[in-house]
């Protein structure tokens, strides 16, 4: 018999990473600014730009942080209303405070993407940007919201923490907004504990991004324009933001940088196990009739490395006691909103205030379970945990059925 999998683990850091670590640990360079050119954190960026196809990118502290910069990036007067998903991870809507802005809550659909109907209502003049989060890698109609938002000049930004290798149409998701965030922290594709990078093609975007996340005095021309190209565009943005703008300290250290740089030519792998596990769980889970995971939108190609699903015709009892029979099988399985502090559910950001009636995310986040799925787990592993969620719901109505009876 399969123990049940452990998946908390994350896979281990490639060996390649330790000599790097060594050599900052002997030199004890380890900030960014220090090494007058090809610095960790600066060779991370060129590559991750390389990786994404844009041109510049801003390696930071974290995600939130990454977040937190393109909002002032882009210039938001105070209060300026940010339109974000009511279901994403409350790192968002906090980010948008920080920014002394305001976060206005769109709804999302039982597939975890935003409902359409509700972003064109919101999307009114007083919305300055939007922040589209992809959350665990779900990709809401980006067709339909880059129109809506081009049309009225509104810019988006992608928060994208949890969907590196993700594709729209092909296209790699953070590179179809003004800007694009992700996340390094240990969850996420690519791990180095903490850490986020910041991605655009907009000169001034990144000037601002840059000088803002803390490159004081003239730090800012470690930064430079990729290879072949017109340096002067970047090289211009950043003399007219010299000196007029705050210095948040958001800088990655270059150990963390030297903890990523040799996971990138993983990426590829992780995130063909990933959807190939994702897929494998999925069929098997959508043969329960109490269990449903909702297709992809036809455009995209995702790259999970946890698992969604709804619970279907149970009542909060049954949903509560197949988290407890799941549990007893060996799967830890959260629903969104069946806990009191879960960072998802939206009624638990209390500091946003009242955001009027969420219909379709309320009823979503009562029956949407979560489960990890490292990209690592075999085919034994997965089996166990397919067997063990479509085997809890059986548990759950073979026990409605008796008491009916
Ligand atoms: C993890 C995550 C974040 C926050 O990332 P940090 O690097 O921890 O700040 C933001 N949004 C989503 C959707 C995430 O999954």
């Amino acid at each position: 018999m399969t123990l049940a999998p452990n998946v908390y683990d994350a896979e281990p850091i490639p060996e390649a990473a330790r000599a790097e670590i060594d050599r900052l640990l002997q030199s004890g360079d380890l900030f960014r600014y220090t090494a007058p050119e090809n610095a960790p954190v600066s060779l991370l960026e060129r590559e991750f730009a390389d990786l994404m196809g844009v041109k510049y990118a801003l390696a930071v502290s974290s995600c939130s942080a990454a977040l937190f910069l393109s909002l002032k990036a882009l210039g938001l007067p105070r209060d300026t209303k940010v339109l974000i998903p009511a279901f994403t991870f409350a790192a968002v809507p906090s980010s948008v405070v920080h920014a002394d802005c305001q976060p206005v809550l769109v709804d999302v659909m039982d597939n975890y993407r935003i409902d359409m109907a509700d972003f064109e209502r919101k999307l009114t003049d007083e919305i300055g940007a939007v922040i589209i989060s992809h959350m665990r890698g779900h990709t809401s109609d980006m067709d339909a919201i880059m129109a809506l938002c081009d049309a009225k000049g509104i810019p988006v930004v992608e928060d994208a923490a949890h969907s590196l290798g993700t594709l729209w149409h092909g296209q790699k998701i953070g590179t179809i907004g003004k800007i694009g965030c992700f996340s390094f922290q240990s969850y996420k594709m690519l791990n180095a504990g903490e850490g986020g990078v910041l991605i655009t093609n907009d000169p001034d975007v990144v000037a601002r991004a840059v000088i803002m996340s803390g490159a004081y005095e003239h730090n800012w021309k470690k930064h430079k324009a990729p290879e072949g190209q017109n340096t002067s565009e970047l090289e211009d943005a950043f003399a007219r933001w010299q000196n007029k703008l705050p210095l948040y300290n958001q800088r990655l250290s270059n150990l963390s940088a030297a903890v990523i740089r040799p996971q990138i030519p993983e990426l590829e792998r992780r995130v063909t196990d990933g959807l190939r596990n994702h897929d494998y769980v999925a069929e098997h889970l959508n043969t329960s009739p109490w269990i449903d995971v909702p297709a992809p939108l036809a455009p995209e190609t995702r790259a999970p490395d946890s698992i969604q699903f709804n619970l279907v015709d149970m009542t909060d009892e049954e949903t509560r006691a197949f988290m407890d029979a799941a549990k007893a099988r060996g799967v830890s399985v959260q629903v969104f909103g069946m806990h009191t502090d879960n960072a998802r559910a939206h009624w638990n950001w209390e500091f946003i205030g009242d955001q009027g009636a969420l219909p379709g995310t309320d009823k979503m986040l009562m029956r949407a379970c979560d489960t990890r799925l490292p990209v690592r787990l075999k085919k034994p592993e997965l089996d166990f945990i397919a067997g063990a969620l479509i085997a809890a719901a059986e548990d759950v109505k073979a026990r409605a059925s008796v008491a009916a009876e």
